[in-house]
């Protein structure tokens, strides 16, 4: 049997994944494009992937795991012939939970101390000292708690923030108050000082962050978008930016990266953009996520971090 490889990446990309997962895998055959004949194809047995073309993972009839490189699976569920019966895993990967906390907390202390607007007086050569409201009187509102939700909301509350967290079922994370449904979603938007998304993109959460829900934040409020692009509507948020109505946004995602450079983002002067780095795969921690996965597939145990197809992540 053989593992397939495939990625919309560079070839250096490519041979720093394989070596690695080599590393984790030795004996192992791969399979580094998708199959060209009937043995080829009958051969693979997981399909190891990073935003492969739609149709790559068709016509591979002993195909057992797809497992994803990537976080986000919303792509790959929108290729209309990904097998269905395969189980299908992303990656979470501690690694990357640890620097998804890392960009969330630079986020948040620097809007809670003013450095943003500080670092945008500097270029008027402007001496004027923010307000430096405390932690605790700072309330962050984590939009999704999941993997890196719930790594986010822990290390801000462990610096001190109020925190709440919003999640599609009920959930209880000690120091977080935790919220959902719609008043869930009404109470923490209207409390929060600063809102972080870190919601999947799903049929249900495309658009989410329209003007209706930017009305409900409280005036004064900033948003920091880590999740997907499509969550935000963006010529609301610029509306809502416009008007005074939110303070600040930090985007670290959009809905066509890279951003155009005419896009009015990149020289809005309440916006910090970020080129989709809050938090990458990182190669040398996911590669034996994978390799766990292929063993749990072989021993019969439960493959870990599977996507529930039906609600989208
Ligand atoms: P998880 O699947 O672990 O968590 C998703 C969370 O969102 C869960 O708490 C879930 O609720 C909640 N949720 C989902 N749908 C809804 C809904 N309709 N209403 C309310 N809550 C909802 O995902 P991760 O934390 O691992 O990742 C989140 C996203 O972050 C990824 O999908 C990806 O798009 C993005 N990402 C961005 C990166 C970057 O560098 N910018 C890097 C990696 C990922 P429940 O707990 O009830 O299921």
């Amino acid at each position: 049997m053989s593992l397939l490889l495939l990625g919309r990446w560079s070839d250096a990309e490519r041979d720093r994944w394989l070596s690695l997962l080599q590393a984790e895998l030795p004996n192992e055959q791969w399979l580094l494009a998708p199959p060209s004949n009937a043995a080829d194809a009958a051969a693979v047995e997981a399909a190891i992937v990073a935003n492969p073309a739609p149709g790559w993972l068709a016509g591979l009839p002993n195909l057992r795991l797809i497992q994803s490189l990537w976080a986000g699976v919303e792509r790959l569920l929108q290729d209309a012939t990904l097998p269905v019966n395969v189980p299908l895993a992303r990656m979470v990967d501690p690694a990357m939970n640890e620097a998804m906390a890392q960009t969330a907390l630079w986020a948040a202390l620097s809007l809670q101390r003013g450095f943003f607007d500080v670092q945008a007086q500097q270029l008027r050569c402007e001496w004027r000292q923010p307000a430096q409201p405390r932690a605790a009187e700072w309330r962050v509102l984590l939009l999704g708690m999941g993997e890196l939700g719930g790594r986010v909301a822990a290390a801000l509350a462990a610096q001190g923030y109020a925190v709440s967290g919003w999640s599609r079922r009920p959930a209880q994370v000690d120091g977080v108050s935790c919220l959902h449904g719609d008043a869930g979603l009404a109470q923490g938007l209207a409390q929060a000082d600063v809102v972080i998304n870190l919601l999947p993109l799903t049929e249900q959460t495309r658009h989410f962050l329209d003007a209706g829900r930017f009305a409900a934040m409280k005036a004064g409020a900033s948003l920091v978008n880590l999740a997907r692009g499509a969550h935000v509507v963006e010529a609301d948020l610029l509306a809502a930016l416009d008007s005074g109505h939110l303070r600040r946004v930090v985007l670290d995602v959009f809905e066509q990266e890279p951003l155009p450079q005419e896009h009015q983002f990149w020289r809005h002067p309440k916006v910090t953009v970020l080129p989709h780095c809050a938090a990458q795969t990182d190669p040398r921690s996911a590669a034996s996520v994978v390799r766990a996965n292929l063993q749990a597939l072989r021993s019969g145990a439960a493959l870990q971090h599977l996507v529930q197809r039906a609600q989208g992540y």
